[in-house]
């Protein structure tokens, strides 16, 4: 039977999913990892098969079916080992799982510690270019036999190429990848929600502090009634969403506690979590914002106990284990690279470092040198 039929009705869901869950705990122990790992990354794949169910309970719209079951479940996590055969026999190694495009610099908003750097004059806005945002979209796919790709920014939603191109045409373009998205959710209207629900291979990481007052003291006043508006149109339009948080010194404490998981998953709707601890880079880092080897610690313990509850709350720094360590520099499974609104190609969204060799990083000379992304 198609995934999707047996995702579609409760007993059969709930009876999948315990198979799939089963077969995915007793092949990971079959295999010669720490035990420590092998548990973490069941652990999280427990969790986000919770929250693919959670999104069918939620409801979600029938494109999002389609594609949750064809593309996220089916290319991408059943047969997305087959797909990177052909780079492993080429190259002896396994491909990058992904690759993570920021479109644009421009924002409409100018959080505290921007970690972008996003400039807040429209005549420093760049984009990328519509053709090679494409290009990339297809190498990913074609050389490394990956069906998803990340968006960060900027404000991807304000991407223009081309004719006016904007992300909509992207991803009507290239419907055979899942893309998520990071995004401060200002600008998801009733349309844009709309407009997702009808292409269903978008999810949208929705980027919060905290409640009002941290959100509001980070990303302006204001910007935690628009999230809320947001949240409601996606709902609406039966979108499945999820939210990206940065710890800081400041909201550290909030952000693990029950009653932030209680108001963003249960209340709100969010199905899951990404988290990255503030690095200071980008506009006007401050130090003060790291949060002190204590709360990291804390935050450790806190981050598995949700994740345990089944929570997907995927924190770059405490979850390691499941991504077996760094992800930068298109490490081979599970690692990936970013790519620049203005071209250059950076090891990681976080770590700001390129390769030396012009050709190499950036992808208008790496495509104008007839080489692809793998060259990169
Ligand atoms: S952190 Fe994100 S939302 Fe805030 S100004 Fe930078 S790019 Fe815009």
């Amino acid at each position: 039977m198609e995934i999707g039929k047996l995702l579609e009705k409760k007993l059969s869901r709930d009876a999948f999913v315990f198979g799939l869950e089963r077969a995915i705990w007793l092949k990971l122990m079959s295999g010669k990892e720490p035990y420590k790992i092998k548990d973490d990354t069941y652990l999280m794949t427990r969790a986000l098969l919770n929250s693919v169910k959670r999104a069918y309970e939620q409801g979600i719209s029938p494109a999002y079916k389609k594609k949750l079951s064809e593309l996220l479940l089916g290319k991408i996590l059943f047969r997305g080992f087959k797909s990177k055969i052909p780079h492993k026999k080429t190259y002896g190694i396994e491909p990058p799982s992904f690759v993570t495009i920021s479109p644009t610099n421009s924002c409409n908003l100018k959080c505290v510690g921007c970690y972008a750097a996003s400039p807040c004059a429209e005549k420093h806005f760049e984009h990328l270019d519509y053709d090679v945002f494409c290009k990339i979209i297809e190498q990913n796919k074609t050389h490394f036999g990956s069906h998803f790709v990340v968006i960060s920014g900027g404000e991807p939603l304000l991407y223009r190429g081309k004719n006016g191109k904007t992300l909509s045409d992207i991803l009507q373009e290239h419907n055979d990848v899942f893309f998520l998205m990071y995004t401060n959710g200002t600008l998801i209207n009733k349309e844009v929600a709309k407009k997702f629900a009808k292409l269903g291979n978008i999810t949208p990481a929705i980027s919060v502090e905290g409640f009002k007052e941290e959100t509001d003291w980070r990303r302006g006043k204001g910007a935690y009634k628009k999230i809320l508006q947001a949240m409601e149109n996606l709902r609406e339009a039966k979108v499945p969403f999820g939210i990206s948080i940065t710890p800081t010194s400041r909201n550290i404490e909030t952000l693990f506690s029950k009653e932030f998981i209680d108001f963003w998953f249960e209340k709100q709707g969010a199905l899951f979590a990404w988290s990255f601890q503030y690095l200071p880079q980008g506009r006007n880092p401050d130090m003060h914002l790291i949060p002190t080897p204590e709360q990291r610690f804390k935050s450790y313990f806190e981050t598995w106990k949700f994740v345990r509850k089944g929570y997907m709350i995927a924190d770059f720094w405490n979850c390691g284990t499941v991504t077996r360590g760094c992800m930068a520099a298109g490490k081979p499974r599970g690692g990936y690279f970013h790519i620049l609104w203005n071209g250059d190609i950076e090891l990681c969204v976080f770590a700001k470092i390129k390769d030396k060799n012009p050709t190499l990083n950036n992808v208008y000379n790496l495509f104008n040198s007839g080489k692809s992304i793998v060259d990169a």
